[in-house]
Order: structure tokens, then sequence, then C-alpha cells
């Protein structure tokens, strides 16, 4: 028994005929002024390495490897996923009363193209069931506020998944007698339970089953480009283009034909575009990024300025792209500029309260990239509007006279050095680049001596540059000031390259990214080391005796190392010990709030990222929290205070320099004639 048949004495094709008119050519109609406002974007040559991403598309996409990290409703939205794969080609059977099943027959497919069908519908339905316990009984927080429409579409699917088994079940009952076609297995099920049924009822309830399928998934059709099923189509060139750059590597200001930056003083002024405030300053990529996200919401669950209460939602910040898009598409597809700025949409609070710990980028499924979009608009609020905090004004004039960012005389860069007779500013195997904080904050100047201490010890051979090193610019980058950036990196490349030493050693993670992964387009090329990996090394090559320490200890990771520079082992394997993680580790670790130059800027008392992470730290049962940045090392500190816990806050140097068994015996804090590292914090 099927439903193809007249109505009131029409045949069933021209309602169907009409209806697929209706939902494809609203669709597509929708689908196209989408990519007719992403084209309004900026190039961004993603076209190439293409090995490389179809097997990004086959693993993030079809695989969901990034989406079943979330257990629960990651695997109810991979099984809906799944499912709907193996399912799609029942619309086009049951669109054309069987017609295509007839091909599949003569080919000799129909079977198991039953089969397929038949179980894509099973894991959809079950996904979908997953997901409404998700959202109707365990009802995880972040949903708790969330609109009904989510509800509603699942139910929506559910009613396709049952209708089609109605159908199917339908095709198998014939003047009251089951015939039944055990490679539709469910459906088999179905037949089963409606074999009995009235025959008038049951040709009504096959009938409307029908008619009830093909009007949701027309529908369904119409309603994904408006709403954040849009991802169903915008993920695909998203995970297909995502980005190859090191993660965390910002873009130039300019790039020359063999993609390296234009040099400060060949920038062409006139067609250089400083930063982001119209929605077309964005590149085609970044705008697509609005369409594809599935508000799942997990960018939102990992930020720390959302957390601490402040006013940006990494979420938000896409659906604004999308949602700026949608408001004044007409006006901006007709080549008017709309009253609203993209900086009016995001919010300068929000702009300016991100740390950059890219713990979004990570979390997104679907390769969203969030901090560009926030990057791109502080350039345009420092270079363009000249409207910042004024906190960074004299960031800015620091860095400008002196290099740094406390504005402290050049020639006491190298005074944390004294008496330890290195090497500085001549050739060695290893350049240490002790980087701003390690040479002008007192604090951080204990963790540059123990870390010299012990590549001596080592025997390692290494200068310094002394008053020669200059600040390479990070802060200046992420708090948006790029032409200063670009002029700090370009004299730092000049003083690193006076040296000739290829191998650098940091202590610091931002200038362990930025002199790593962002000066290779300003022709800098150099192999970049975190203090941690070359004292594991030497450690594990035996040359650093350390003993196990008696402390109970906990690390915590900064942004910079672990999840953007990808190293979470090194740490610990330099620190041994009876380590304990905090629940947010490695590269999930929570950041501490100095990140992205929040470090110079005033953060309200209510809203401290750093006391969130002091209180992660302070709940663990450690005796000392370790650090392998001079920017945790400063806010884990203040947020214990702050937080009233009394934990001593250690660089990993520090602690592996109390723990070191020298041959001689001789105590190496003294024969170094400084005070004891861990005296005082
Ligand atoms: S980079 Fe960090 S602070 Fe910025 S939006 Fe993403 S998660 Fe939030
Ligand atoms: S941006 Fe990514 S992580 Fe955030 S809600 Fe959208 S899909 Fe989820």
């Amino acid at each position: 028994m099927d439903p193809f048949h007249d109505y009131y004495g029409i045949p069933w094709y021209v309602f169907i005929g009409i209806w697929s008119f209706i939902a494809i050519g609203l669709h597509v109609y929708q689908v196209g002024f989408i990519i007719k406002l992403i084209r309004l974007g900026k190039d961004d040559d993603r076209f190439n390495s293409w090995k490389q991403r179809m097997k990004e598309f086959l693993t993030d996409w079809l695989g969901q490897r990034k989406v079943v990290e979330d257990k629960l409703a990651g695997y109810a939205h991979a099984l809906i996923f799944w499912g709907f794969l193996m399912l799609v080609s029942d619309v086009i059977d049951l669109g054309t009363g069987g017609l295509f099943l007839k091909f599949l027959e003569l080919i000799y497919l129909a079977n198991i193209w039953n089969l397929i069908v038949d179980i894509g519908y099973t894991m959809a339905g079950v996904g979908i069931l997953f997901a409404l316990y998700r959202r109707l009984i365990v009802r995880p927080e972040k949903l708790k506020d969330a609109s009904m429409e989510g509800v509603f579409i699942l139910f929506a699917i559910l009613g396709i998944v049952l209708t089609a088994f109605i159908v199917e079940a339908g095709e198998m009952i014939d003047d009251g007698k089951s015939h039944l076609n055990y490679w539709e297995p469910i459906g088999v099920l179905f037949a089963i339970q409606m074999e009995n049924m009235n025959e008038d009822f049951l040709r009504t309830f096959i009938d409307a089953s029908y008619w009830l399928h093909m009007i949701l998934i027309g529908g369904f059709l119409i309603e994904i480009p408006q709403t954040k099923h849009s991802h169903l189509i915008g993920t695909i060139p998203n995970v297909m283009f995502q980005d190859h750059d090191p993660i965390g590597a910002m873009r130039p200001l300019q790039l020359d034909e063999n993609d390296v930056a234009v040099k400060t003083d060949d920038l062409d002024f006139d067609s250089l575009n400083l930063g982001v405030n119209k929605f077309q300053d964005f590149t085609w990529r970044q705008l697509s990024d609005g369409w594809a996200c599935t508000a799942c919401a997990r960018c939102q669950d990992v930020c720390p300025a959302y957390s601490s209460g402040k006013t940006l939602n990494p979420m938000q910040i896409i659906m604004d792209v999308k949602n700026y898009g949608k408001k004044h598409g007409s006006l901006l597809l007709a080549g008017e500029e709309p009253e609203e700025t993209m900086v009016d949409r995001f919010t300068p609070d929000a702009i300016w309260a991100c740390t950059t710990c890219y713990a979004c980028v990570d979390a997104c499924p679907v390769h969203i990239e969030h901090v560009p979009k926030l990057t791109d608009t502080r350039r345009h609020l420092v270079m363009e509007a000249s409207d910042f905090p004024e906190e960074l004004q004299n960031l800015f004039n620091n860095l400008e006279r002196n290099s740094n960012p406390w504005g402290m005389g050049a020639h006491t860069r190298a005074d944390w050095a004294e008496g330890l007779d290195l090497k500085i500013g001549e050739p060695a195997e290893y350049l240490f680049y002790v980087g701003c904080a390690g040479s002008f904050d007192d604090r951080n100047k204990k963790v540059s001596r123990a870390t010299a201490m012990l590549l001596q010890e080592a025997g390692v051979d290494f200068s310094i540059l002394g008053e020669m090193e200059m600040c390479n610019g990070d802060c200046a980058r992420r708090a948006g000031n790029e032409f200063l950036f670009q002029m700090m990196a370009e004299m730092t490349i000049e003083s690193l390259d006076s040296v000739g030493t290829l191998k650098v050693i940091t202590a610091c993670p931002h200038c362990f990214h930025t002199i790593g992964k962002e000066y290779e387009k300003y022709g800098g090329k150099y192999e970049v080391y975190h203090h941690s990996q070359v004292l594991n090394e030497l450690k594990q090559e035996g040359k650093l005796n350390i003993n196990k320490f008696e402390d109970k200890v906990t690390f915590h990771d900064p942004c910079y190392l672990g999840r953007i520079g990808g190293e979470t082992e090194a740490p610990r394997e330099a620190l041994g010990g009876d380590l304990i993680e905090m629940e947010r580790h490695g590269q999930k670790s929570f950041c501490c709030g100095g990140g992205g130059a929040r470090v110079w800027m005033e953060e309200d008392a209510d809203k401290r990222v750093n006391e969130i992470r002091a209180k992660e730290a302070s709940d663990t049962d450690a005796d000392c929290v370790a650090v392998g940045c001079p920017f945790c090392m400063t806010m884990m500190t203040d947020g214990l205070k702050e937080i009233g816990d009394g934990k001593p806050v250690k660089d990993i140097s520090e602690i592996m320099l109390e723990n070191l068994n020298t041959d001689n015996n001789s105590d190496p804090l003294k024969t170094n004639e400084i005070e004891p590292v861990s005296e005082e914090i």
C-alpha cells in the first residue's frame, strides 16, 4: 500500500512538484544570498594542500573527529549526521514515487540500499532521542535558557524518521497481507504492528505519514539557511578550508608575492587595510564562519573572559557576523554601508576582553576562527580609530622608546645576570632570549638566573644578547598595534641575526610563539625552544641530576606553550615528582588571564580570570604551583594572594634548581652568589 495515488482527482506528483518547487526554490534563493554575502569578503588563499584538505575533510567532517570529543552531545550529533547521510537518497525515492528504487533494482542494488536507508533512519532516530534526553532531562546549564526552537526542530526530525518507517512498512502491506522485506528490518517491525489495522484507517495513516514526511523535509530545506542549521552547508567549506598556518600566528599587514611580510619601509599605506570595522573587511573565510556555527556553545564554555563575567562570548561573536549579514545583507549587496559597524556589533568591551588563549578555537568542532576577528577589530581600533584602553598608551610609548613594557633603560637589561659570567652578544650554540619580564621584573629575573644556572651546570654553550636584546613585540601585536609590532620584529631579527645563532631558548611562551611561529613571515627563521624543553632534555641525558622533589606540585600550563605551542609533556617530565593535575590541564588548560596584552589592562575586581584559575590551583592538594611563563607567574601569584591562599608559585627552572644534585656537592645557589630563588614570592 503506497501513497502514490490521486488526491481529490489530482495526481500526487502535482502536489509534490509544487511543494518541491517552493521548498527547493526558497532554499536555493537563500543559499545564493549567503554565498553572495560571503563573497564580499577579502581574499584568503586556502586553495592549496588539497591532499591534506581532503584528509581533514574526511576525518573532521565525515568522521566528526572533533564533534565526538563531547561524549553525549557529540555522539548524538554524529549519529544524526551519519544517519542523514545514509538516508538522504530516500527523499529522492519518495519524491519520485519509488522510481529511484526501481532503477536500483535494475542494477541489483535495491536490497543493500534498503538496508542502508533503514540503518540511517535508525541511527538518526537514536541520535534524536539522545539529544532530546540531553535537552529535556539532563539540561546542562548552558541549555537552561536556550529557546525551544532546538527542541521543536528535534521533534520535527523525529517526525521525519517515524513517518519514513510508517511509509516503508505500508509498502510491505497489501490487501491486509504483509510481504515483509527483511532488508528493511525496522520497517518490518512497524509492518507487524500495522498489518492488523482497519484498511481504511491504514490507508489514511500511510497517506498522512507520507505527506507529513514530505512537508517536514521541505520545511527543513527552507529553514536550513535561516537558523543554526545553516551549519549543515556552512561546515563543508569551513572544515575543508581550515587554517594551515600555525595556530595563533597573526597575519602581517601586507604580504608580497612570496607570502613574506612587506618591510615596514616599503608598506603601501594607500592600499593597507588596518584592521576590520566593516563586514567586507573580513576575509571570505572569516565571514563563512558565521554560517558554520552549530551553536554548540563549546567555545563559550571554555572562554575565560566569558567565565569571569565579561561582555565577551566567543559564540556570540560568531553569531554577530551572521546576524549582521542577515540584517544588513541587502544594503551591503547594493554596495551601501550600514550605519552600524562590526565594532559596534561586537562592542569594544568584548573586543578588549579577549586573552587570545585560543581555547575557543581549540574547542570548536567545526574549525571556526574566533580570535582573528577580535584581534583584527583591535587593529582597527588602535591604528585607524585611535580608540583603545588608556593603559595601552603607556605600554605603546614604553615599547617605542625603550623596547620594553615598563620603559626601563635598555642598559639595565642584563643586570639580572650579574655575577653569572655569561657570554653576551657572542656566537654560541644557543642564544638565551630572556624577554622583557625575565630582564626587568624582579620576580621573573630570578627565573632567568635559575635557567641560566641550570644551563651552565649542564655545560650548555649559550649566550645572551644583553643590551642588544629588544622586546619581540608580542604585546603590541595582540593589543592591535601591528605597525609597532612589525618595527619591533624587524629590529629583534636584526639583533638576533647579529650573533648568528639559530637555536633560541626562552623561558617565556609568548617569546617562544612570536619568535618561533610568527617571525618567519618577517624573514627570521629560528629553532625556538621553551626552557622546559631544553632542561628536560638535559635531565633525560643525565646532564642535570635532579632529585625527586618533596613538595606536591600542580602545574599550570601556559596557553602559548600548551594549547598554542603544542608542548605539554616537557614541563611535566622536567619537573618529575608528584604532580597533581588541576581538572583543566594540558591542551585543555584554563588561561591565567594575562595573554592578549590583558596583563597590561585594567581588570574589574569582580571579573578577574586569574582568581578563577588560582581557585582551581588552590582546590588541589598541592603545596606549590609550578608555572612556565612570566605572565602566569604574575597572574597566579596575584590570584592566589587575592583568594587568600599562601601557596608559593615557582617557575619550572626554579624547582629544578632547588632540587639539583651537583656532582661536586657544591651548592649552585652559593657558587653563583644569589639569593635562593624560592625564598619568597
Ligand atoms: S581566545 Fe580565549 S579569551 Fe578570547 S574569545 Fe577565545 S576563549 Fe575567550
Ligand atoms: S563557534 Fe564553534 S564551538 Fe562555538 S558555538 Fe559555534 S560551533 Fe560551537
